[in-house]
């Protein structure tokens, strides 16, 4: 038997239609039309999209499904949401902490998602969330790639012992550097965060993410900071700036100064619209703003912009399933971002960019690389975030881990067909 597994017919997120893609192993190793040999089993994708798996490059995989314990978020702001945190991290057990995200990855691998970065909560002295999310990175690894950041969520400074517990997550094994520069007691306390933990990063050799400018404030200067931090210490490549939402409302001015900072810096940036979009602009009246950073400019400029889903159930937001489509959906609507090609870079936002942010190894539909990949009832990119498709087939490493059936209704009306399949409506538009 040549191969172990062939998908029949079908399309890349790049367009190429009709492809056979074979896996031997736990490697893809062609991708082409019309591959006839043997092989252990056969799946055939009927001309639908066959993509890299989903990469959730920004999560907080510790808050996950806590959502209600010990109580709800009334005010619907980020800082409840963090008081709220501060409420629930004493009662924290660590097998509670390990079930939750165990029952989560679950639910991410139903949908496709094989890579999540996980910020990890480090001002609980016990480091409890630390060790219980080590040991469900060890857990899920042959299923889902698992990156974690030390995270001082009550401030690097402003949490007497974050300092020192980030450098205990960091010897225990938290792959990246965190922080959240605009929590610190001022915008002096920030500004020295980020330099301290951007030269940890680079003392370490380790990438740094940071929670930066998260916030309404068109004053916030952190990722100015940030992109001086990282070109001041060559950290170009493996620098994140995440959130970024007080972009959304700095003077046009300052943001065409400090754009091209970031591009010479080598930062990317992690926007979260699902959150960001309900989180901000909670203290203005009308017009409202929206929150978001500004992933066009950012986009146009060659800045890479991943799009991460952040929360899911927890005191911070009360939906989100996992679904990386439903962020990119969430984009091309809120940003807005509505040409074809844009809502096509959005699929790229949550599989190949953040995947590259991540450094993951092996990620691709090309030979060679891994056997990871994701069948969705839908005809091509768009259609997938148009429709939220189905993931009718997960496989990782040539072993297929998760099926679920297509969506399909039946019709009981007369004079009309008998069923509907959603992904049957896929428009024929020229390319563009
Ligand atoms: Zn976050």
């Amino acid at each position: 038997m040549p191969f172990d597994l062939v998908v029949k017919n079908a399309t890349l997120p790049d367009g190429r239609t009709g492809q056979d893609i074979a896996v031997a192993g736990e490697r893809i190793a062609a991708v082409e039309p019309g591959i006839a040999a043997e092989a252990g089993r056969v799946i055939d994708a009927a001309g639908r999209l066959v993509s890299p798996p989903f990469v959730d490059s920004h999560f907080h995989m510790d808050a996950t499904l806590s959502l209600g314990i010990p109580r709800l978020n009334q005010s619907g702001t980020l800082l409840e949401g963090i008081a709220l945190w501060g409420e629930l991290k004493p009662l924290l057990t660590q097998e509670a902490v390990v079930e939750r995200a165990l029952r989560y990855c679950d639910l991410a691998v139903s949908q496709g998602l094989l890579a999540v970065r996980s910020h990890v909560d480090i001002c609980d002295d016990r480091l409890l969330a630390v060790e219980a999310l080590l040991h469900v990175k060890a857990a899920v690894k042959p299923y889902l790639d698992l990156q974690l950041v030390a995270f001082p969520q009550d401030g690097y400074y402003r949490s007497p012992s974050a300092a020192r517990n980030l450098d205990r997550a960091l010897d225990m094994g938290v792959d990246v550097v965190g922080g959240i520069p605009h929590f610190e007691r001022t915008m002096a306390d920030g500004a020295a965060s980020v330099r301290a933990l951007c030269e940890i990063a680079e003392r370490r050799g380790l990438m740094v993410d940071l929670h930066c400018d998260e916030s309404d404030d068109p004053l916030s200067r952190h990722v100015e900071t940030l992109a001086a931090e990282a070109q001041r210490l060559g950290l170009g490549g493996r620098t994140v700036g995440s959130h970024l939402t007080s972009m959304h409302s700095m003077d046009n001015y300052y943001v065409s100064k400090l754009l091209p900072l970031l591009l010479e810096a080598g930062v990317a940036a992690i926007a979260n619209p699902l959150i960001n979009i309900t989180l901000q602009g909670r203290h203005d009246t009308y017009p409202r703003r929206r929150g978001l950073t500004r992933i066009p400019e950012m986009r146009a400029l060659g800045i890479p912009v991943a799009l991460g889903q952040d929360c899911a159930m927890d005191p911070w937001y009360g939906l989100g399933g996992a679904d990386m489509l439903d962020v990119a959906h969430m984009a091309v609507h809120a940003v807005p971002m509505t040409s074809r090609e844009a809502i096509r870079w959005s699929f790229g936002a949550v599989t190949a960019i953040p995947a590259a942010i991540m450094g993951l190894e092996g990620y691709g539909l090309e030979p060679g690389c891994n056997a990871d990949f994701v069948l969705l009832q839908a005809a091509d990119p768009i259609e997938a975030i148009r429709l939220r498709a189905t993931r009718l087939a997960v496989v990782r490493r040539g072993r297929v881990i998760a099926e679920t059936p297509p969506r399909l209704a039946r019709l009981g009306l007369e004079g009309r067909p008998t069923g509907v399949d959603p992904a049957g409506y896929a428009p024929r538009v020229a390319a563009n």
